[in-house]
């Protein structure tokens, strides 16, 4: 078992940041291994595209997943009024979450350290697989018999919210199709100082 997964989820209040992706897939199935109850959470932008919500309830009923919800409040900036703050808000009442950023996914990620405690949030974010390629996360689905979103099917290889989400030509990186055409890369989740 994952080092850094068993750390997070031996911390008083866990929690697990998830959209539902293959890495979110694999990481929340390592976290609920050693804890079951372990919430999930899923932020609800408004824009999230049919295919994500319907397999995230998918798998919280297959599996009896802690998935909780999270509502966004609508704002004049968009990401960071239905990303940033909501999960500011959400994420306060827990010690540490784990996500499943990878260094390989793009060159925003690059750096990416398995553990980070961060001071403007007062937690420690864990990425247990943040030195895992892609293929090793495809291995790990097909190990324990997990589903993949069925978006990656049709040319997406990271899904967000649907207005700002294109599929990807070969040869780009994994998030090339996340606000395509603006110089963004990343909502502000992960943009925190650490
Ligand atoms: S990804 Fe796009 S639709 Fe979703 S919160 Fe950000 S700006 Fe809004």
């Amino acid at each position: 078992m994952n080092a850094a997964i068993r750390i997070a989820m031996g911390m008083p209040k866990p929690a697990v940041l998830s959209s539902f992706q293959a890495e979110g897939v694999v990481v929340i199935h390592m976290a609920t291994m050693i804890r079951p109850d372990v919430p999930i959470l899923f932020i609800d932008t408004g824009y999230s595209f049919k295919e994500t919500l319907l397999f995230k309830d998918k798998l919280a009923f297959k599996y009896d997943w802690n998935v909780i919800d999270i509502p966004v409040e609508d704002g004049p900036v968009c990401c960071r009024d239905r990303k940033v703050v909501a999960f500011k808000e959400a994420i306060k009442e827990y010690d540490c979450y784990v996500t499943g950023l990878r260094r390989t996914s793009s060159p925003s990620r690059e750096h990416t350290p398995i553990m980070q405690w961060q001071n403007d949030y007062t937690l420690l974010k864990v990425n247990p697989i943040a030195d895992w390629s892609k293929e090793d996360v495809l291995k790990y689905l097909s190990l324990n018999d997990l589903p993949q979103h069925p978006l990656y099917e049709q040319g997406y290889a990271s899904i967000g919210c649907e207005p700002c989400t294109t599929p990807i030509k070969p040869g780009e990186d994994e998030r090339a199709g996340r606000w395509r055409g603006e110089a963004r890369v990343e909502c502000g989740i992960h943009e925190t100082e650490s």
